[in-house]
């Protein structure tokens, strides 16, 4: 059993002020597997100090200096991605297939970053006048546990590019992971204080982050509910925020789209991640007159679906996070049968063989109308819904019809007719017949997904502030 007693505060290893002690519990089984000794507000004071000691020269390195501490950062994470990735799929739950790709999304962050700051310029003319981009301060990193690390690097990333200093607050459940990463970020060598990590509740550990007055930003990713209540916190000392939030993505297959091809990708990746992804495709809008072949394919492919170990390399789907989360699910598969939705595939209940640990069966509902509760309330599990839309305008209706706006997928045989559509849809990512990922095109929501963007330039300038000077 491991037991994390420590903080990471001005470049050391320190025992917390505080003295909670959360334990963690393993998915597969839900016994208990280490605890954690969680940090309070005092913890959150020492943290900010050292980043304000590290802050002057810190914000004044130049691009080049940036650019090996990034070298460096990487460097110390990538030796150690092997444990990275078994620590998530210990902790978290996360299938081999996905904890080695988030794994190594967090290690290519520090590189794609180096990417973006090749071509940054600090100091552009505007009109007649010098603007100088610089650096925003301290910024406070809070994250979810669903890809704890991956996120966490990609956020400290931008900040150390920035030339910001950082108190990171990762979720309490992945301390394991987080403890990990920071044993990783201290080998990297970066001055004292830039980097410090503090475990801790999101209303202690995170609250005081929020509302500490030396803190210029916070860059959250969590729910809807939590980031509006840091919105709310951050508002008082005028902190920038970035906010990255939940999703209820649609996948529009259109007319000409290649249906088989096309169920079969909605379907594996309504898996993604063990259905705890802010991007997963829940909501799949079909043509109505292709309802029927619809059901048809995504039945064969749900069939297709692997849920079992994390470890098993063949393991598409793993178990969630805890029971809290297991037991939310579990309340939307039956809502979606009080609400007259029709089950194509799952259901309630645990997969034969796997009773102890928090698995749920892939889920599919069909005949799934866009008010019901369970196409606009996002779930954060396996559960699909196929909604029928009459033609190409109500598609895009029912698309847009949520106060979400984080991701859309959309399918075609012809891309230009899919761009036009994309064209129409309010998220900040539309991805055309694959899921794919660019780690330079900017990363967030419109509406209630969220504020601001992640990733290359746009995820750069997030930490800087404008200066004019006139002359
Ligand atoms: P959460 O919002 O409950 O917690 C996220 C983090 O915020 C945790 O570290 C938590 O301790 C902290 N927190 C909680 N209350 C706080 C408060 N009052 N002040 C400051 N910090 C606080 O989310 P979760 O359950 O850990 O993760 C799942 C959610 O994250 C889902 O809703 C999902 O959609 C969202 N998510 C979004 C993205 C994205 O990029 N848009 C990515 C992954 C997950």
């Amino acid at each position: 059993m491991q037991k994390i007693q420590q903080v990471y505060i001005d470049g050391a290893f320190v025992n917390p002020h505080g003295t909670e002690i959360f334990e963690l519990i393993s998915p597969v089984t839900n016994e208990k597997t280490g605890e954690v000794v969680l940090g309070d507000e005092a913890d959150v004071a020492l943290a900010v100090a050292a980043a304000k000691r590290a802050l002057p020269l810190f914000s004044k390195t130049t691009k080049e200096e940036r650019i090996q501490y990034l070298h460096q950062l990487q460097a110390a994470v990538n030796a150690r991605k092997e444990e990275l990735v078994q620590v998530m799929v210990e902790e978290y739950g996360g299938t081999l297939q996905f904890s080695r790709m988030s794994v190594q999304n967090g290690i290519d962050a520090f590189s794609n970053m180096i990417e973006t700051l090749q071509h940054f310029e600090f100091e552009k003319t505007v009109g007649k006048s010098k603007v100088r981009l610089e650096s925003l301060g301290i910024a406070g990193i809070i994250t979810p546990w669903n890809a704890s690390n991956s996120f966490i690097c990609n956020k400290l990333a931008a900040a150390v590019a920035a030339g910001c200093t950082t108190v990171i607050k990762p979720s309490e459940m992945s301390a394991r992971q987080t403890q990990l990463l920071a044993e990783c970020l201290h080998k990297a060598g970066l001055p004292n204080g830039v980097i410090n990590i503090v475990n801790g509740l999101g209303n202690v550990v995170g609250n005081a982050i929020t509302t500490h007055k030396d803190v210029a930003k916070i860059s959250f990713t969590g729910s809807t509910a939590v980031g509006k209540s840091i919105a709310k916190g951050a508002v008082d000392t005028m902190k920038r925020v970035t906010l990255e939030l939940g999703g209820k993505s649609p996948n529009i297959i259109l007319d000409d789209a290649e249906l088989p091809a096309a169920i079969m990708q909605a379907v594996f990746g309504v898996g993604m991640n063990s259905g705890q992804a802010c991007i997963a495709p829940t909501r799949l809008l079909v043509p109505a007159s292709k309802l029927d072949e619809v059901n048809a394919l995504a039945k064969a492919a749900a069939a297709q679906v692997k849920v079992g170990l994390p470890n098993n390399a063949e393991t598409n789907i793993g178990p969630l996070v805890s029971e809290k989360q297991y037991d939310r699910v579990q309340g939307y598969i039956k809502l979606g049968k009080d609400e007259g939705a029709i089950l194509l595939a799952g259901g309630e209940g645990k997969p034969a063989g796997l009773e102890k640990g928090n698995f749920v069966k892939l889920t599919i509902f069909t005949n799934v109308r866009n008010d019901m509760r369970i196409a606009q309330e996002e779930i954060f599990g396996p559960v699909l819904s196929i909604i029928p839309y009459k033609d190409e305008a109500d598609a895009i209706a029912i698309a847009n019809d949520t106060t979400y706006g984080l991701a859309a997928y959309i399918s075609s045989g012809d891309v230009k007719h899919a761009e036009r559509v994309a064209a129409q849809i309010n998220a900040g990512r539309v991805c055309i017949n694959q899921f794919v990922h660019d780690p330079q095109a900017p990363f967030g929501g419109f509406k209630q997904s969220g504020i601001g963007r992640e990733y290359g330039v746009y995820g750069l300038e997030a930490y800087l502030e404008p200066k004019a000077i006139l002359q």
